[in-house]
């Protein structure tokens, strides 16, 4: 049926209802790409034709912009906008509407032909890699944000061709690597595909490559890098900073690089969600008496009062001198948690006078005690 002109409903061929949800369309898509994968179908041209069409169908439905024009104008309308669907396989990979289900394609896709790693294999191979770059930050750095410069070895454009990968004055010749057209194809089990040409990256002439670079249009270098880190993150977020990953290949754009955030624990200090918590010792006669003592916030020791008659792991909220909340404005509490010493290594003396304080005592001076006696 393709390329007759007839085609089907965008609707009909997910399978959903004019009024499904982005996330209907999503699962919908992802249901029948498993079911017509090209792995699953080797050979079966009905399969490939079949997932070209769903695929079609989502990159418009996915796609407000595109689906308003559809439910508007039909697929006259959609190919106003100047999509046209998809003619092979290469192309459906390399369009970012279909980055979501990269799980998907990456078992089909696993390693493009032409070297890469597997996990970007579904980018258009001219494009940098991203890159992944763990970084460790103390408990503190995390709270209160901080700025650090990480060191990422990584390709950049040469400096020598300016990432072109040509020497400088050399003459032009036709690219022995696809003839001239540009294209080269090849097959992944039943199936052929095309990709931009890696000799000459799709102009179909070469010319003699670079020195620096071997023609590749890209060193190896360790570049020194800002980073800020906001106040509030948390262990394992990432941040991406654009642009700051590989360079691609000849004039490929770059890759971005993904931070990924470790925060180291504290001696002191725990976090629940924006509060913090910590505990603190306090010695008997304050619990008893009351007073103050003094207690580490991030901003350095403050004074807090006891009241007479606190007990063993009484809480107290120190309002706002918690984590600032990473979104919006404010802070956390401290939440600090107080820890009654019992004295231990009493002398025969101390003993003594406690045994006199001890015999003072009355039920009235524990009710606590007395009320679950009450109870049992
Ligand atoms: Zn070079
Ligand atoms: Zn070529």
């Amino acid at each position: 049926m393709k390329g007759t002109g007839v085609k089907r409903d965008y609707y009909e061929v997910l399978g959903v209802p004019r009024d499904a949800s982005i996330d209907d369309i999503k699962k919908a898509y992802r249901k029948l790409a498993l079911q017509y994968h090209p792995d699953r179908n080797q050979g079966n041209k009905e399969a490939e034709e079949k997932f070209k069409e769903i695929s079609e169908a989502y990159a418009v439905l996915s796609d407000p912009q595109k689906r308003a024009q559809y439910d508007r104008f039909g697929h006259a309308g959609v190919e106003e906008m100047g999509f046209r669907g998809f003619t092979d396989f290469s192309e459906i990979f390399s369009s970012d509407v279909f980055r979501d289900f990269s799980d998907i394609f990456e078992g089909l896709f696993g390693g493009s032909p032409f070297g890469g790693g597997r996990e970007y294999s579904w980018e258009r191979e001219s494009r940098g890699r991203d890159l992944m770059y763990e970084m460790s930050v103390s408990f503190r750095e995390a709270a209160q944000g901080t700025e650090k410069t990480i060191t990422v070895p990584r390709y950049a454009a040469c400096p020598d061709c300016k990432g072109t990968g040509r020497k400088a004055g050399s003459s032009w010749r036709t690219c022995s690597q696809c003839h001239g057209k540009g294209q080269i194809a090849y097959s992944r089990g039943f199936f052929f595909f095309s990709e931009t040409c890696p000799a000459c990256g799709g102009s179909g002439r070469t010319s003699d490559p670079c020195p620096h670079c071997r023609g590749t249009g890209r060193v190896r270098e360790e570049a020194k890098i800002r980073v800020k880190i906001p106040a509030g993150i948390k262990d394992g977020a990432r941040l991406r900073i654009r642009g700051e990953g590989e360079a691609g290949l000849r004039k490929g754009g770059k890759g971005d690089l993904y931070l990924v955030i470790r925060v180291a624990p504290d001696p002191i200090f725990k976090r629940e969600g924006d509060n913090l918590v910590v505990e603190i010792p306090i010695p008997l006669e304050i619990a008893v008496m009351g007073g103050e003592v003094e207690v580490p916030t991030l901003g350095g020791k403050v004074r807090m009062k006891i009241p007479a008659g606190t007990q063993d792991e009484a809480i107290f909220r120190l309002r706002g001198k918690g984590v600032p909340h990473l979104y919006g404005s404010g802070k956390g509490d401290e939440l600090v948690k107080v820890k009654v010493e019992i004295p231990s290594h009493l002398t025969r003396e101390q003993r003594e006078l406690f045994q006199r304080f001890l015999k003072s005592l009355t039920p009235h001076n524990y009710p606590r005690t007395q009320s679950f006696k009450t109870k049992c």
